[in-house]
């Protein structure tokens, strides 16, 4: 990689809204048979290591200056623990920012994530994966804003209290009334409203009921690579008209259904920057929540790959920074403060 595309990352502000680390350093928790996911709860954060793809070396040396970590539901199998679960990934999220105070600093507003990027510090902000979390209790949203989370999808693939999910694909439901109510109360909190694993009912209900812009934190394009996951054109320009951002997931089958390659994520970049500009693309890598990567992107370290990628099909600088994490800073300044 040339010099001046290495500077253009690293003067640029990163930001990626979606990883499952945490759910890597959890040393309760009760991971399926065979499980895809390496345990990393001796290892924590601070060490660099050659297991799953994030921690805070490999994010210094890929250039992130802001990361978002998931407090994920995973789906159902966490269900009876679901509000434990979070909480024990909080606990864990605050030790680890702790312990390596200074390389890492939690963000809650857009001036924490500029003051940590000018301070050489990774921010770290936290997300909610699925609301069963709050386990049908408008109330805990509250909790969970006071406890620093600044991102909520309502569902993880999977039905819930709050919506049908993608996987629902038989029942094509949309939001419930509890639902509604949560998106309400979301957009009341100033916490950014997460599309990503709702139903495309549930989508277009979002749409009806959300008054501020949405993201969808890690999905692509559905006209690129046909996957429920991704989105259609129809959501993208919806979205878009009101300013949301959508950041690019790396999960190999929503890049391409054969061989997913850095060149393959950016396909996607051009699909959504062709269709409404290129003020609503982003980074979301799913990092730590995937079996396996794209090729060229192995790891958070090989993040200047896509930087490399934008220049060669001659992204203007203004463009590769907004990309890169403008786009989504805007979105957090506007709608978290
Ligand atoms: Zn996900």
């Amino acid at each position: 990689m040339d010099d001046i595309t290495l500077k253009l990352h690293r003067q640029a502000t990163v930001v990626d809204t979606h990883c499952d680390t945490l759910k890597c350093l959890m040393p309760t928790f009760t991971l399926p048979r065979n499980s895809q996911w390496d345990d990393r709860s001796n290892i924590g954060m601070g060490v660099r290591s050659d297991l799953g793809h994030i921690d805070i070396p490999r994010l210094k040396e890929g250039g992130v200056n802001c990361q978002v970590f998931a407090i994920s539901s995973v789906r159902n199998r966490t269900r009876p623990y679901a509000l434990r679960t979070a909480m024990e990934m909080i606990d864990i999220f605050y030790q680890e920012c702790e312990k390596h105070k200074e390389a890492i600093a939690p963000a809650t507003t857009h001036g924490d994530i500029i003051k940590a990027a000018n301070e050489g510090k990774v921010a770290a902000m936290l997300s909610i994966e699925g609301a069963d979390v709050i386990e049908g209790k408008i109330g805990l949203l509250r909790v969970f804003h006071r406890l620093g989370v600044r991102m909520v999808g309502l569902v993880h693939s999977l039905r819930n209290e709050l919506a049908d999910g993608v996987a629902d694909d038989r029942t094509k439901g949309g939001l419930s009334e509890l639902g509604v109510q949560a998106v309400e109360e979301l957009d009341r909190l100033g916490t950014l409203i997460d599309i990503s694993h709702l139903s495309d009912a549930g989508f277009w209900d979002l749409m009806d009921v959300a008054k501020g812009p949405v993201m969808a934190s890690h999905s692509n394009s559905r006209a690129v690579c046909h996957h429920p996951r991704n989105m259609t054109d129809e959501m993208i320009q919806a979205m878009a008209d009101r300013g949301g951002v959508m950041g690019m997931n790396f999960a190999p089958n929503f890049v391409h259904p054969t061989q997913a390659t850095v060149q393959g994520v950016v396909d996607h970049i051009d699909h959504i920057v062709n269709l409404v500009g290129p003020d609503h693309v982003g980074l979301g890598s799913d990092f730590d929540g995937i079996p396996y990567t794209p090729i060229g992107l192995k790891d958070v370290t090989k993040m200047p790959n896509i930087t490399a990628e934008l220049v060669e099909r001659s992204y203007s600088e203004e463009d590769v920074r907004k990309i890169l994490g403008e786009n989504h800073l805007r979105l957090i300044k506007e709608v978290i403060g």
